[in-house]
């Protein structure tokens, strides 16, 4: 229906879908689907994201039919269960909370108990014949909607919040420490209270009329879909602010009705380490929002075994139809009303990225979802925590058995984390900034909170459960975390905590294990991966692992997908080893210059640069060339027989030179040239410029004999490592091109140099040369570089920076500002620019196919691991990404995930695709 804004459930059937998240929010559209699935949902509506939409548009103004539409689903939910809203003598109450498309938890408003006012509250007592439980709801209704809808908040970071300092003052006053022990006088007192601070502080009286504080509280909802701390969350994970939220607004059930009441959130199965166990938490006697804000450390579901085997043999009937229907793992919230169970929520649970690769490959081995699903399932990033460390356990062991072991809480985001405390967000995003690791401490945290948790390397909290904000949000961040640590005792202004008699003080180091839940004062050294252990160390056996085997069904399904392959950058044999035992399928990027700083090549460099003509020169480089060489021959070897990719110098030469006092005059005495001399070249070598001066293949254009030397390195370690019987296919990469006679010129130079060495070695072997493509003017003209060069690889790096004009070593200043005020979305030097960068890169790709037909084309830039680059790489047809040699595990998923896609889409339009592998058209 055209204009339709309201969508209603109850009563076993609803007007909407799961599929509807972008109109119903995910609360609403899932609200819909379990009361179609015949779930035991109380009845309600929800408003649209159209509305939201609209609510910004105008000035937050309604479209002219939505009050009508809301009275009539009112009026149906009225009839659905019996209760008259704004009735004297069995009011129904509403809950209205947002829900937007993608979940952002606690990060906009929710208002309970709304229908409350002088008149209804009687009858709320006459129906339950709980004075103090009405009471208790009404002060909870005014407190939220003076919070939410009236504004009434703590005004600075230290300030304590209103309505709560009204009921400390008085439980001080009568002498007691928990709410629980305010009586129906109090509370009554309490309702009269908050009404005079409302009154006092915003000049009019809090809404009586149901129905006014039902419009309050829609448009606060809505409001707060522009709060800050909900800009921030949508920033980080790039939610666009265009989706909107929805509004639910539902009969209220209550889990503060007594013993037999409680409130709770399952999820279907362990959200932090993916095991397939039932898991779950409740409060008794209490509402939602205690669960979720982790006030009180709830109870965990298995209790609920004992203590109400009937609704606990419901919940695992619902666990199963849920995770059978939704063939996902779900995030549920229940309440428990005397004795009756109703759903309130389930959405597709957030879990670590450990978590959420062992859930998808459970479901395979459990043939509920495919191999393409679980593909698609886990997030490549994911891999990143399956490949985290753990504590050192001799050291740990040892830190226990000296009593460091402070405190234990809540295991809540696995993996180990050694940091300096910080009791404040912002002191943890300052330090952070500073370089230092930090571990952010809290009593518990709050959406506020979000930028510091992603400052930290760990989050500690006093307080709240698995599924407090604090762990919910530090699992999705894929963030170590303690959470529900009650030993702790947390003194903000003196930024100190104590445990057991022990004080911890800002600046102190801290670990936390958010595997086992251990808070251990001091450093505590940390250890590898079980997938390292078994690939790297080979200190565990595959056998020992299931993770790890779990891992290599992952990968080589994901290989089975990919078009493109997976290259390192690597400049040693040992991370030549590393990135093999992750898949690597050759090296797409050897930094020749990181080559030499090791031992006293220095000196010869440094010789080289100071000498005063090309004799001298030849006589630095000649020391370098069997250093270099014998380089080379570790990595051929260790790469047995993958291509390898070696660039030519690139760094400007000051970058080599010493630059104190000291080592100017310690070069001297090794060298033997006047300190004088080394002063002058110093200087007369600084530019004002260094990235666009005198680097890249304009070092080896006028110091030819550089790349003669590196040339004559690479080719004698072919020749030796060929002798040895193992292949070696040699990519020798040019630097830095802007124009295609800088090329020809160094292409020549290694071409007569490879002829040499395969003259004086009498021997023949195959090579290639290429360019980087890393300036815009190479991308423009890449048809004319592609006459010479046999391949391509993108320098991303300084095409960045070259096409932004953004100084990569400086950008970091400034933009932090950009992304605050929404400038840039995101950081082009970490993910690929694809309107700038990207549309380069293109016309590169297809200049130089163009030219060369089957022209070889790759990615050696830091986005070669990102995933969203390498998604973009794989759609502009490179052949490979280059990345570092722990990222390559999340470059083969997220080009597997590209390449899937293809097949995918291929299928649906039942076009075939090419004859090539999977279906996906393969360029080499
Ligand atoms: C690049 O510019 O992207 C690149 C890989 O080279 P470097 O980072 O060494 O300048
Ligand atoms: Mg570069």
């Amino acid at each position: 229906m055209k204009n339709k804004y309201v969508y209603l459930f109850g009563k076993g059937k609803a007007e909407g879908r799961a599929e509807m998240k972008l109109l119903l929010g995910g609360k609403g559209a899932n609200l819909a689907e379990m009361t179609n699935i015949g779930l035991p949902v109380p009845p309600g509506f929800t408003i649209t994201t159209e509305v939201c939409a609209y609510y910004y548009k105008g000035k937050k103004s309604y479209p002219r039919v939505l009050e009508s539409q809301v009275i009539k689903a009112l009026r149906s939910v009225e009839r659905y269960i019996g209760k008259k809203f704004g009735d004297s003598h069995d009011p129904l109450l509403v809950s209205v909370r947002s829900g937007a498309p993608s979940s952002m938890p606690g990060m906009m408003d929710t208002i309970l108990n709304l229908g409350l006012n002088d008149q209804t509250v009687l009858g709320l007592i006459q129906r339950t014949k709980n004075p103090r439980f009405a009471y208790d709801s009404y002060r909870r209704f005014i407190q939220m909607y003076g919070d939410v809808v009236l504004g009434l908040k703590p005004e600075k970071v230290d300030d304590i919040d209103p309505f709560e300092a009204i009921i400390q003052e008085r439980k001080k006053r009568k002498g007691i420490a928990d709410d629980t022990d305010l009586d129906t006088e109090d509370l009554k007192d309490l309702v009269r209270l908050f009404k005079d601070a409302i009154k006092a502080k915003r000049g009019k009286a809090f809404p009586e009329d149901p129905m006014a504080q039902l419009w309050g509280a829609i448009g606060a909802v809505f409001g707060s879909w522009m709060n800050e701390r909900a800009i921030a969350y949508r920033k980080l994970y790039n939610i666009p602010e265009s989706i909107g939220t929805a509004v639910n607004v539902q009969s209220m059930v209550f889990g503060n009705m007594g013993n037999d009441s409680s409130t709770g959130v399952m999820f279907t199965r362990d959200p932090s380490t993916g095991d397939n166990e039932f898991y779950g938490e409740y409060l008794m006697n209490a509402q939602g929002e205690d669960v979720v804000a982790g006030i009180r450390t709830p109870l965990p579901i298995s209790h609920l075994k004992k203590e109400s085997p009937k609704i606990y043999s419901q919940l695992l009937r619902i666990r199963s139809v849920l995770e059978r229907h939704y063939r996902d793992m779900q995030d549920c919230e229940f309440t428990i009303q005397n004795g009756k169970l109703y759903m309130l929520q389930t959405r597709s649970g957030k879990r670590t990225g450990f978590a959420a690769f062992k859930i998808a490959m459970d479901m395979v081995e459990a043939k509920v979802i495919s191999e393409h699903e679980a593909i698609m399932r886990i997030e490549p990033d994911a891999m990143n925590q399956l490949l985290r460390p753990i504590f050192d356990v001799e050291q740990k062991h040892q830190a226990i058995t000296d009593g460091r072991l402070l405190a234990k809480g809540l295991n809540a985001g696995p993996g180990a984390a050694c940091g300096r405390v910080v009791f404040s967000a912002t002191d943890a995003e300052l330090q952070k900034k500073r370089g230092e690791k930090v571990i952010l401490v809290r009593i518990e945290t709050s959406p506020e909170d979000i930028k510091g948790m992603d400052a930290s390397e760990g989050i500690l909290t006093a307080r709240g459960g698995m599924t407090s904000h604090a762990a919910l949000v530090a699992r999705q961040m894929g963030k170590v975390c303690v959470a529900g640590c009650e030993a702790l005792k947390i003194d903000y202004v003196r930024r100190q905590m104590t445990v057991h008699g022990q004080t911890v003080s800002a600046g102190d180091w801290l670990s936390i294990d958010g595997s086992t839940g251990e808070v251990i004062a001091g450093k505590v050294s940390t250890k590898p991966s079980e997938i390292v252990q078994v690939l790297l160390e080979k200190t565990l056996k595959p056998s020992d692992s299931s993770i790890y085997q779990q891992y290599t069904k992952l990968m080589s399904w994901a290989d089975k997908y990919r078009r493109m392959k997976i290259r390192t950058n690597a400049d040693q044999p040992d991370q030549c080893l590393t990135a093999n035992a992750f898949g690597a399928e050759g090296i797409g990027l050897c930094r020749t210059e990181h080559m030499f700083f090791g031992g006293d090549r220095i000196d010869a460099v440094r010789e080289m640069i100071l000498a005063h003509d090309v004799e001298g020169r030849r006589k630095a480089l000649k020391k370098l060339l069997p250093m270099q060489r014998s380089d080379f021959v570790g990595i051929f070897k260790e790469m047995n027989g993958k291509p390898v990719t070696i660039r030519t110098l690139d760094p400007p030469l000051h970058e080599f030179l010493p630059h104190t006092e000291k080592e100017i005059q310690d070069l001297s005495a090794k060298i033997g040239v006047p300190s004088e001399t080394i002063h002058q070249r110093v200087q007369s070598l600084k530019e004002f410029n260094p990235m666009l001066g005198h680097r890249g293949c304009r070092l080896g254009i006028v110091y030819p004999e550089i790349t003669e030397m590196q040339a004559q390195a690479i080719f004698e370690a072919v020749c030796e490592v060929k002798r040895l019987g193992i292949t070696v296919l040699p990519e020798v990469m040019i630097p830095l091109v802007g124009y295609v006679t800088e090329l020809r010129h160094q292409d020549n130079l290694v071409r007569s140099i490879a002829r040499l060495v395969m003259e004086r070695e009498g021997m023949k072997f195959e090579y290639q040369v290429g360019t980087m493509i890393e300036l815009p003017r190479a991308a423009m003209t890449a048809d004319e570089i592609a006459g010479v060069a046999e391949f391509f690889s993108y320098g991303t790096n300084d095409l960045t920076q070259t096409s932004a004009g953004l100084s990569r070593d400086d950008a970091a200043r400034f933009l932090e500002s950009y992304f605050e005020l929404k400038i840039l979305d995101q950081d082009p030097f970490a993910t690929i620019d694809r309107a700038g960068v990207g549309t380069l890169m293109k016309i590169g790709v297809e200049k130089g196919r163009k030219r060369r037909k089957n022209l070889k084309v790759g990615v050696c830039g830091e986005h070669g691991g990102d995933p969203s680059s390498v998604e973009f790489c794989h759609s502009i047809g490179l052949d490979y990404v280059s990345c570092s040699p722990f990222r390559v595990p999340i470059a083969r998923l997220a080009a597997a995930r590209s390449g899937l896609a293809d097949v995918l889409t291929a299928k649906r339009s039942r076009r075939p695709a090419g004859k090539t592998r999977n279906g996906v058209r393969s360029r080499k």
